[in-house]
């Protein structure tokens, strides 16, 4: 498991943990006792966990609640409750866990699609409607560009938003999508300071599970809490 706190301004603190293969899966096919027990292995405190979908939408759960946030179809979500905890499913997709100097956080799953259509904005918009403070972010395991081979059209069409950065290679000289560099653009045009770039590969660093490099059905999670002083 990958661990990182930080202090906020208010002497409360964050916590992130992004766990691994060895923590178990934490997919939500099949919502359970024994998933609830790696649940509480990482942090024991209710987990809101999202129906990701690869698409834009971000709950807030200070207005839906703690059940209306569960499960919901999302691929972001907000609060700053600080009586739970906020998680994102991936297996070679960016885990993003973001938080405000004053603690607002969000949690954000942030495939090339999401990253495309916008996700990351959407989500500290909704940030930025409660508080002011600046931004941070961190950045959990995901695929790597030696190992994400990617076709040209849509490579084409990212690198025009996202900058070149985005073009890469893979180890064996195909055209490759370097995703973290589009995230760490799409960060910089909004002003969020990245304190953890966490360039381990889910593909081919040996201890993540991996949907494109080995059909994994298993997920990691990535969680952000708020711990009181
Ligand atoms: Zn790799």
């Amino acid at each position: 498991m990958r661990f990182f706190d930080r202090a906020l301004v208010n002497g409360r603190s964050i916590r992130v943990r992004s766990t691994e293969r060895s923590d178990g899966d934490f997919s939500v096919g099949h919502v359970g006792p024994e998933l609830d027990a790696r649940r509480r292995a990482v942090v024991d405190r209710p987990w809101v966990w999202l129906s990701q979908e690869h698409g834009t939408s971000c709950v807030d759960v200070d207005d839906v609640g703690l059940d209306g946030a569960r499960g919901a179809a999302a691929d972001a979500s907000v609060t700053t409750r600080t009586d739970l905890a906020l998680s994102i499913q991936t297996a070679d997709c960016i885990p993003l866990a973001l938080w405000s100097d004053d603690g607002v956080i969000a949690a954000v799953h942030a495939g090339w699609r999401g990253l495309e259509a916008g996700v990351i904005e959407v989500a500290i918009r909704s940030m930025q409607a409660q508080t002011s403070a600046p931004l941070s972010a961190f950045i959990g395991p995901s695929i790597g560009p030696e190992c994400y081979e990617f076709g040209v059209t849509d490579l084409d069409r990212l690198e025009a938003t996202f900058g070149p950065g985005i073009r890469a290679t893979t180890n064996d000289g195909h055209l490759a999508l370097d995703v973290r560099a589009g995230v760490r653009s799409e960060l910089l045009r909004l002003d969020v300071a990245t304190e953890v770039d966490d360039d381990a590969c889910t593909a081919c660093a040996g201890n993540f599970f991996s949907h494109r490099e080995r059909a994994d059905t298993a997920r990691q999670a990535t969680v952000i809490w708020i711990e009181e002083a």
